[in-house]
């Protein structure tokens, strides 16, 4: 838009009542306007002055405008967070978005930068971060927002992704040439509710629903959940909600007035009530913990117990792939895993042939629900 309709537009807002902008203020009163910038401040100006100044300052009247147009609420925030609006003043801000301001959002980069045709118009680019420097036409291109679905389901090894905020987001695509409204579409596509809930937290409105609340309204097959140890929910925060399993922050506790210790993460989006997936795991934990513990003796040597370990450690850290099959100095290199089951497992199952339940007349009775 040209700086003349914006100048049109600003008379008519600040007809309306007072402008406060980014350094740019202005009011009409009964002698004449009052326009402040972040160098100087005149009073009493009649309209043809007020545009004279407003064409002196063409950076605050677009920032104004820019913001004007996206109007309230989430989008708008979540936009002038993207390119830093609330720290960083107009002039530098507009420098630095010739060149292009890149920001990260979970596993997404946003880059946003004019476009060089209307003043201040922006244009946004979502890609995987790790793509940052790939070249743009090596990328697969998207043309719109909801292109991002069925892509967004399923992992670089073509896994289903039960959880949209796992760190595991598929590389190798962009979506280019978006405007602020369908920017904000495809965040949330890829990270469903994260702006929205970012801007609720942002102006105090997070409504948290806490793990026993959560557990307490559960119905059918899930109301047992609501039996799980407040020990066992640490475990369950550690398990699946850290930032290696989810770019969430998680905000919610036990109760609220009893936090839990586990590290609730470092993501700019919250979480503020234990998801789906969690209270389905929950179930099957709960299940579990029903259990008595019994004390079992197993003969191993110490590498062995330390190879235990690390086959634990290596699964849970997802990084069984990461083992070279002719590494067999780590514990849960394949051949050396099979060696162990050879050595110490009988052709039952069973660890040092150890039977899980001696009172059962089955003996195979390894938890295989
Ligand atoms: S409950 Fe945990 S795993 Fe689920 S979305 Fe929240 S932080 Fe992520």
């Amino acid at each position: 838009m040209d700086a003349d309709r914006q100048a049109d537009a600003f008379v008519d807002a600040v007809a309306d009542g007072p402008i406060a902008c980014d350094g740019l203020h202005s009011e009409a009163g009964p002698d004449g306007y009052s326009v402040e910038t972040p160098n100087d401040r005149s009073e009493g100006l009649d309209e043809a002055a007020l545009r004279e100044l407003l064409a002196d300052h063409e950076r605050l009247l677009d920032n104004w405008w820019t913001w004007h147009r996206a109007g309230d609420g989430s989008r708008r925030a979540f936009l002038r967070w993207v390119e830093s609006a609330d720290s960083r003043p107009v002039a530098e801000r507009y420098d630095t978005l010739a060149e292009g301001v890149t920001t990260e959002w979970g596993e997404l980069s946003i880059h946003v930068e004019l476009t060089g045709e209307d003043t201040g118009d922006r244009r946004y680019e979502l890609r995987h971060i790790d793509d940052i420097d790939v070249p743009t036409a090596d990328l697969a291109a998207f043309e719109e927002p909801l292109d991002l679905r069925r892509p967004m389901k399923f992992d670089d090894d073509g896994r289903y992704r039960p959880l949209k905020t796992a760190p595991n987001m598929p590389t190798g695509w962009r979506l280019g040439g978006l405007d602020g409204r369908d920017c904000v579409e495809a965040v949330e596509i890829a990270y469903p509710a994260t702006v929205a809930n970012w801007y609720r937290e942002k102006e105090g409105n997070l409504d948290i629903t806490h793990w026993r609340e959560t557990g307490e309204r559960q119905t059918g097959i899930y109301g047992i959940v609501e039996e799980l140890p407040r020990e066992a929910v640490e475990w369950v925060a550690e398990a699946a909600c850290v930032d290696s399993q989810c770019l969430k922050r998680r905000e919610w506790g036990y109760d609220e007035d009893d936090s839990l210790s586990t590290d609730g993460g470092e993501g700019p989006f919250p979480c503020r009530e234990p998801c789906s997936l969690v209270v389905a795991a929950a179930r099957r934990w709960t299940t579990l913990e029903r259990e008595d513990e019994r004390t079992y003796e197993f003969t191993l040597t110490p590498s062995e117990k330390e190879q235990v370990e690390d086959i634990i450690d290596t699964v849970a850290g997802g990084a069984t792939e990461d083992i070279r099959e002719a590494d067999v100095y780590q514990g849960a290199n394949r051949y050396r895993t099979r060696y162990l089951r050879a050595k110490r497992m009988d052709e039952e199952g069973n660890l040092c042939g150890v039977v899980t339940d001696p009172d059962s007349d089955d003996h195979d009775d390894h938890d295989d629900q």
